[in-house]
């Protein structure tokens, strides 16, 4: 009996430690506007083979079906075709504090008709700058628009400004400067670990628990060069990268705010919100100047040494 008692206390030991963090990766923007180090169709193949690379079968895509050029559209096709999902963010990417229910409703529409003829196109919804409406009447207008379409709301946990870096980085290069890859590689990497722990811990403080996490990231540059060097030191700690479509299986996908938001921070920050948090619903590296003194003091000065 002692012995009994002593292997279970052991197996719930071992079974809460090894308990691995989840999270899915996600790109929004796609096709986002390619002319600086790489072009569209060379940045699609780069980050296809490093997600292949390192064992990721499936992210997802989310479009702006406006920037479907010829261009854009054989990108998109080079993601369908390897396997990732499609999914809405809009024709034309507008802001939901500036645009009236009508008019964002027929964007998304727009966005559905063309995307829908994607091989791997999937029903789930990201509001662009995660604004889902600052009254009701818009909130719940495209809450039930969603519903009515079969979508989901692809909501974000894990918050950040990687589309800052790549700014930072593209306009460097413009200048001439000359950018070191590994250093602004360790950058990014070492900025989004800050903020994804700092989301997970903000989870765990109000929840009890890492929930099923989603990544926002963008269709960039950056993400095409760096996505594998951030693979793995998520996983070395401890971090296991699954689908999108089971991060929105956790319960947390059925919390909504009580009222509506005007800048909405991610579902951690909303939760966080919710139960009277007022402050750090966005981390500090969710900042541009930050941004731009880290870039300039580690990427830059470095590299000119
Ligand atoms: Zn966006």
């Amino acid at each position: 009996m002692k012995n009994l008692i002593f292997t279970l206390l052991i197996w719930i030991a071992l079974s809460s430690i090894s308990h691995a963090k989840q999270l899915a990766i996600t790109f929004d923007d796609a096709p986002r506007s390619a002319n600086g180090y790489m072009d569209g169709q060379t940045r699609a193949k780069t980050l296809i083979e490093n997600l292949k690379k390192y064992h990721i079968g499936q992210v997802a895509f989310f479009s702006n079906s406006r920037a479907l050029n010829d261009e854009g559209m054989k990108r998109m096709q080079l993601y369908d075709n390897a396997g990732h999902l499609i999914a809405n963010h809009t024709h034309s990417h507008p802001n939901f504090l500036e645009t009236n229910l009508a008019n964002y409703h027929e964007d998304f529409l727009q966005a559905h008709r063309l995307l829908k003829e994607f091989h791997n196109f999937a029903p789930y919804f990201r509001f662009p700058y995660l604004r889902e409406g600052e009254t009701l009447e818009k909130r719940d207008g495209m809450r039930e628009a969603l519903s009515k379409y079969g979508y989901k709301n692809a909501y974000i946990t894990l918050n950040n400004y990687d589309w800052y870096i790549e700014d930072l980085f593209q306009k460097a290069l413009r200048e001439g400067k000359e950018v070191d890859l590994q250093r602004l590689s360790h950058m990014y990497v070492d900025v989004l670990m800050q903020s994804i722990s700092y989301y997970d811990n903000l989870a765990i403080k109000h929840l009890g628990r890492s929930p099923k996490h989603v990544l926002l990231l963008h269709e960039m540059d950056i993400s095409a060069l760096f996505i594998g060097d951030l693979i793995e030191q998520l996983r070395g700690e401890g971090w296991e990268i699954i689908s999108m479509e089971e991060a929105y299986q956790d319960p947390i996908a059925k919390y909504e705010t009580e009222k509506p938001l005007k800048y909405n921070p991610g579902k951690i920050g909303e939760i966080a919100l919710g139960k009277g948090q007022r402050k750090g619903l966005w981390h500090y590296t969710l900042d541009e100047s930050y941004l731009e003194q880290r870039f300039e003091q580690e990427v830059l000065l470095l590299s000119e040494n």
